[in-house]
């Protein structure tokens, strides 16, 4: 199988170049040429085997420049009941609110307590197989800009990995201080974690101009190494997200909540587009799904999108309790257009330029009319999140997360705006944990709150007898080991000391 980008079909490559270059060199992201196809029958074999099984027949499926070795060390390495807690990475909560059934898909349950885990436990492993493919013996070096969850997630998959070494740049007072510990307790010996004064943007830009100086490539070259990245658009951490709606599909099946062949809706918080695109990747593969559902916060700006084909950025951005939802431009999209507008290069990269020099593109009628078939908008705001995660605890003593709230509280809207009752999997992306402050708020209002994260971690715990996930509990008595801050105009000084190599 190749792989092409959405801006330019001659740009034609196979997947471990897709993954080791992470973004194609006109800036377009890299897609399947085809997808395949799977039927009952395939769906029957699926039923029978588990996560990781589903996870070799998809993988083989679209890594077909990988051997079946290769493919198997991959999946083995992720998805260890030890880092996920269990069998199964990515098991259904069946709860009822209301008579509703929400099957809540729990994606939460890897090293740092979100949905990226599914995808950052197995990068690193197809990333250094796909080096070796493309450019054998070098060394990756990861760079990353984090406002919080993904350096986190991207160090724990990256810690020990052969052959790789992580970089993770954080804005120093733009991350929580339960973000900061994570980060500054990282295990492993490849890590390096450092604060920047500055914010996301500035250690954003900060990251991108390292990666394009001509000068800082050349001294890694010289020293057998090369930069790669770890970014929400790369072709390796999309393709593992497929995976899970698959296995979710059969797990339903098994447990007798629906028939094969019946169709499922999804339900997706929805940010950088990557979550709820994968979905949509898996029904073309075959998997019967009614809607896509995609929930957004008060940053909506891809339900004004999915409701009117016009996607404009030039709008307030709000701060919110779901912040990794905070997002005015969702990358992925443009993997979803460059498949309506028909695999056309051409027009993607109309639209895409589009938003860049005006911030706005309008899609055409005919696209349109697909996305207001399969896909419906809605969002939700702070209060009503609470509110959510306040009623879903009173009424069937389930303990979600502020971005998992939003999903809960748009599919809501969705079964009373159109009387729907397809059953639905609801994408839960974080542990309640994670943002013990908001939760907390939701669930005791009166309370006091504790003055420390730690202390809310705590008193959530004993407010709602929810378990507590271990990464998290454990946090608390680990010791820091990175104390880094740096001027953000000092980091590529910063990067070449920490490799060793100035
Ligand atoms: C990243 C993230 C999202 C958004 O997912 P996308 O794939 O970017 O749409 C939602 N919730 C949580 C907790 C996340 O970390």
């Amino acid at each position: 199988m190749l792989y092409n980008s959405t801006q330019n079909a001659n740009e034609v490559v196979s997947a471990a170049q897709a993954i080791a270059q992470g973004i194609s060199k006109d800036g377009g992201l890299f897609v399947p040429q085809e997808f395949p196809k799977y039927d009952i029958n395939t769906f029957k074999a699926l039923l029978n085997t588990d996560y990781k099984g589903r996870a070799k027949k998809v993988f083989s499926d679209f890594l077909t420049d990988f051997t079946e070795e290769e493919i198997n060390d991959c999946v083995e390495k992720a998805y260890t009941s030890e880092k996920f807690g269990g069998e199964n990475p990515a098991p259904i909560s069946y709860c009822n609110l209301d008579g509703t059934n929400l099957n809540i898909l729990e994606l939460w349950h890897g090293p740092t307590c979100a949905f990226k885990d599914m995808a950052l436990q197995i990068l690193p492993h197809l990333l250094t197989k796909s080096l070796k493919k493309t450019y054998d013996g070098k060394v990756a070096v990861i760079l990353v800009a984090t406002s919080g969850d993904t350096g986190k997630a991207a160090l724990e998959g990256f810690k020990n990995v052969d052959n790789t070494k992580i970089i993770v740049f954080y804005p120093v007072d733009g991350v929580s201080p339960m973000q900061k510990h994570q980060m500054n307790t990282q295990e492993g010996k490849n890590v390096t974690v450092c604060a920047i004064k500055g914010n996301f943007d500035d250690a954003q830009t900060g990251v991108k101009k390292i990666f394009t100086t001509q000068s800082v490539a050349q001294k890694l070259e010289e020293n057998n190494m090369l930069f790669s990245s770890a970014n929400s658009i790369n072709w390796g951490r999309l393709l593992p997200q497929i995976v899970y709606y698959i296995s979710a599909y059969c797990d339903m099946v098994n447990d007798g909540k629906i028939k094969l062949g019946d169709k499922i809706n999804v339900v997706v918080p929805t940010g950088n587009f990557g979550n709820i695109l994968a979905s949509y990747y898996a029904s073309i593969m075959g998997l019967p799904i009614n809607k896509f559902i995609c929930a957004s916060n008060s940053n909506n700006v891809l339900t004004d999108f999915i409701n009117t084909g016009v996607y404009d950025k030039n709008r307030s951005f709000y701060t919110t309790i779901s912040p990794s939802m905070d997002i005015l431009v969702s990358s992925n999209l443009e993997r979803l257009l460059y498949k309506l507008s028909g695999n056309s290069d051409t027009t993607t990269k109309e639209w895409m330029t589009a938003l860049k020099t005006d911030g706005k593109y309008e899609v055409s009628d005919d696209v349109k009319s697909v996305i207001k078939e399969k896909f419906y908008g809605g969002f939700c705001d702070d209060v009503d999140t609470k509110a959510t995660i306040s009623e879903l605890f009173a009424k069937d003593n389930y303990l979600c997360d502020t971005h998992t709230a939003v999903a809960v509280n748009v599919y809501k809207q969705y079964v009373k705006n159109t009387g729907d009752t397809t059953p639905s999997v609801i994408a839960s992306t974080a542990s309640p944990y994670k943002f013990s402050k908001a939760v907390l708020e939701a669930v005791a209002p009166d309370c006091k709150l504790p003055s420390t994260e730690f202390d809310m971690v705590d008193k959530l715990h004993e407010v709602t007898n929810a378990e507590v996930p271990a990464p998290l509990a454990n946090l608390k008595n680990k010791k820091a080991r990175f104390f880094d801050v740096t001027e953000s105009d000092a980091m590529e000084k910063y990067v070449l000391g920490a490799l060793n190599i100035e």
